[in-house]
């Protein structure tokens, strides 16, 4: 909710790449971002600096060869789902209404995930991303000294990019925050906070694969029209909610109206992930979705004795909320299709949403969302993050089965560390978080160690 649609000097345009790649990505150079320079004839590189990259590429081949035999590497898969509430799907789960979230709870271990403190989307995905602190990884939330939160202020390096050096195939697609892409060994699709068209304001927006500024939102960029042709021009994030004005007196028909377009980018976003996972599998592969936390800002179903509740808002459509988890096990059930015994799959979400509470009277934008036009009646960014906290599924190949993590002992700084791990990567000394060691048979069960 730090969204302002005020968005002062430099807006929400993207950097150019030369100053992106510059400015954030050295520290953690590799192949992917030299190759990068070299597509885009980046004429702002200096010629030494060029030169001792040149040097480093060249030199990968030899220092590959030295290594021996590469061992099968694990397949993962993870679904980021924005605001998971697992007060709203417990009763799902108990009433048989999300069988394939029920299934991997059954084959995998689960529980609710400790969050950071005034979690928001870019806040807590760049935390899982590096595992650090938001203020030393530079993206502390939706806008960051004025400007929208973008992948030129990573200051620390992501886990894709550890992945990729260490030889994994990485295919990400939708992940907030990982606007504009970087370069993997593989593909990189971004998503919530993707600049596009009629974005330039800053705020949520609902940009298509078409509309992105600067065709930003596609690594690598030939990547492009194949998925124009294959896929359709997808919505990269979900659409905006509707302003207070234009909702009063026409409730009913603008909630179902909002509601079918957010069902139409859920649908997008099956046909994008199924497509990728069948003609570009990858070793690891990161999906996300978005649209779950906007439809439990304004339409949590909501007691009548909760604080901004309005019957004419807020009794519209009381299975909205509920309905977004029940069409989330239908994704996961198109996912699931391409998960056998040998595949890891993580879900996971940065944090959940609860009826806002007492002290948040207090605070004179409590009551609007993101975009602080439409009238909200739950919202996530608490100063104490342990009341909204997200969820951790997990299964596959050494991982215990119907495993219920008591408490919040896992934590969002914990995914990257066990991610690696399953790799057989060691937690850079960075790191804050720890490897989830309870959720394995074996502390270093993993199929990179498969006999
Ligand atoms: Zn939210």
């Amino acid at each position: 909710m730090t969204l302002t649609k005020n968005m002062g000097e430099g807006g929400c345009s993207p950097a150019p790449h030369c100053r992106n790649v510059l400015a954030g990505h050295l520290r953690f150079a590799t192949i992917y971002f030299v190759l990068h320079f070299q597509t885009l004839g980046c004429s702002m590189v200096p010629s030494k600096l060029s030169f001792l990259l040149s040097v480093f590429l060249l030199a990968l081949p030899a220092f590959a060869q030295q290594q021996t035999a590469p061992k099968p590497k694990p397949r993962v898969i993870v679904v980021g789902v924005n605001g998971m509430e697992l007060d709203i799907i417990r009763p799902l789960l108990l009433k048989g209404q999300m069988p394939n979230l029920s299934s991997v709870i059954e084959r995998g271990a689960y529980g609710k995930l400790r969050t950071v403190s005034a979690p928001n989307c870019p806040r807590v995905y760049s935390t899982i991303f590096t595992s650090t602190h938001p203020e030393e990884n530079g993206v502390t939330g939706f806008i960051v000294g004025g400007i929208t939160a973008n992948t030129n202020m990573l200051k620390e390096e992501p886990v894709w990019s550890m992945l990729s050096k260490g030889g994994i195939t990485v295919g990400m697609a939708n992940v907030p925050a990982t606007f504009p892409v970087l370069p993997v060994n593989g593909y990189m699709i971004s998503g919530m906070l993707t600049r596009g068209k009629n974005c330039e304001d800053g705020v949520l927006c609902a940009p298509k694969l078409s509309e992105v500024m600067g065709g930003d939102a596609v690594y690598p960029k030939s990547m492009q029209p194949e998925l124009l042709k294959n896929v359709g021009d997808f919505y990269i994030d979900c659409e905006s909610m509707p302003a207070a004005g234009d909702l009063k007196g026409h409730e009913t028909e603008l909630i179902d109206k909002w509601l079918g377009k957010v069902q139409l980018i859920r649908e997008q976003q099956t046909k994008l992930f199924d497509y990728l996972l069948t003609a570009h599998p990858t070793e690891f592969t990161f999906l996300a979705q978005s649209c779950e936390d906007r439809v439990g800002h304004w339409l949590y179903p909501i007691s009548p004795f909760n604080v901004g509740y309005n019957p004419s808002l807020n009794n519209v459509r009381l299975d909205a909320f509920p309905n977004q988890y029940i069409a989330f096990d239908k994704v996961l059930g198109s996912i699931l299709k391409h998960v056998d015994e040998n595949t890891y799959l993580v879900i996971f979400s940065d944090h959940g949403i609860k009826p806002l509470r007492e002290f948040e009277e207090k605070d004179p934008h409590a009551h609007m969302d993101h975009e602080k036009t439409t009238p909200v009646i739950a919202k996530h960014d608490f100063a104490d993050g342990d009341d909204v906290p997200g969820s951790f599924f997990a299964m596959g190949p050494g991982i215990k089965h119907d495993l219920r993590l008591m408490g919040l002992a896992a934590s969002v700084y914990d995914v990257a560390p066990t991610l690696l791990h399953l790799y057989g990567i060691e937690r850079p000394k960075q790191m804050r978080g720890r490897v989830l060691t309870e959720i394995f048979e074996s502390p270093d069960n993993r199929v990179a160690v498969k006999k």
